[in-house]
């Protein structure tokens, strides 16, 4: 009887029908798992299949998997970036992107968060070097917010410099079509590389991807680390991401049920007197400020049978805490007028709503 709303199942595609039973049928047809990296006996007709399938899904030449989206944002610039050219990244981009940058080489550039004009100091300042990557979060995963794409691509443009960007919480959902931040911000032929996972909207089990130019993908394949070293996707959890893509592409009426959502939930908690962060995304950080408040805010909201989590410093800067409430497809209005019901219920209790 509990509703959960702090899960990355945007789409509700985990639990879909059709989703697991693709993945029982892989999972009877192809094996447990295939006891290698791809290189040697890990790669099957599927995997080469869901490949394919990304590709055509993000309208990119080509597509490599990983066992996670981490692996694919660790794999990726060093093996792209050598020490002559510089990589410029977003200060609040996602820890994975972190830790691979810092396994290369390049000269680290670091902007302020969604600072086009501190972006554009910097690729100046980088036109001393050979190539230039800006790397950013499509959507931000603590704050809700969506990266200014098209000013990136822009800037990119007169810097000559390549866009890549992580879209985890974009990829499935954002856009017309739910192919993500690209799509919806009208850059889908300006970003040269997308990373994501398909742990989140596309099935919530496991696995990520890098998805872009050809010559890039063939290069990861052979030198991106993780994709060398690590075991291939288990078949089962190829099929469930293989069934979600297919989905997806069958209609966009389950990527557009999203908006609609979100935008009841932060219209309806704005009016009950609520700081939400970010904008038109289905995470909604109900901003409290004090720790405290948040947990003791979010065990009470568990009581009342909604599942929340609050977040604090070292995960959000000091006096920043907040629940973050995240919108899937698959909650009815009513699910969350009952969620907004019981903020308000323990806003009040608790001192965060007059
Ligand atoms: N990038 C972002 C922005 C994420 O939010 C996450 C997951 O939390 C990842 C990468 C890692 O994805 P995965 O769970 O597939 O490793």
């Amino acid at each position: 009887g509990i509703l959960n709303f702090c899960a990355n199942n945007y789409l509700g595609l985990s639990s879909h029908p059709e989703v697991i039973r693709a993945a029982v049928e892989a999972l009877e047809k192809f094996g447990a798992g295939l006891s290698s990296v791809r290189f040697i006996c890990g790669t099957q007709s599927i995997h080469k299949d869901l490949e394919e399938k990304i590709a055509r899904f993000h309208q990119r030449e080509d597509a490599i998997l990983y066992a996670s989206c981490f692996d694919a944002n660790a794999g990726i610039f060093e093996a792209l970036l050598t020490p002559e050219d510089a990589v410029l990244s977003d200060e609040l981009n996602h820890a994975s992107i972190i830790d691979g940058i810092r396994l290369c080489k390049a000269n680290k550039y670091r902007y302020k968060h969604m600072d086009m004009q501190d972006l554009e100091a910097k690729l100046q300042d980088a036109q001393k070097h050979r190539l230039r990557l800006v790397a950013t979060d499509g959507a931000f995963s603590m704050d809700g917010d969506i990266a200014p794409l098209r000013e990136i691509c822009q800037l990119a443009e007169k810097y000559n410099a390549l866009v890549f960007i992580d879209e985890c919480h974009a990829t499935g959902f954002l856009g017309p079509n739910g192919r993500g931040t690209d799509e919806l911000l009208g850059v889908m032929d300006k970003v040269t590389i997308i990373n994501s996972t398909l742990g989140k909207a596309l099935g919530g089990a496991a696995g990520g991807y890098t998805t872009g130019p050809k010559p890039l993908i063939d290069l990861l394949r052979q030198r991106s680390r993780p994709y060398l070293f690590s075991n291939s996707l288990p078949p089962a959890v190829v099929g469930c991401a293989s069934k979600a893509l297919d989905l997806l592409m069958e209609s966009n009426a389950i990527a557009q049920s999203m908006a609609a959502k979100t935008q009841r939930f932060r219209s309806k908690m704005t009016a009950a007197g609520f700081t939400i962060s970010g904008k038109d995304h289905p995470i909604c950080p109900v901003m409290l400020g004090d720790a405290r408040l948040a947990s003791v805010m979010a065990e009470d909201m568990l009581n009342r049978g909604i599942y929340v989590i609050g977040f604090s410093y070292p995960v959000v800067p000091k006096g920043k805490a907040r629940i973050r409430v995240q919108i899937s497809a698959v909650h009815s209005d009513e699910d969350i007028d009952r969620c907004v019901e019981a903020f308000t219920e323990v806003g009040r209790k608790h001192g965060a709503l007059p």
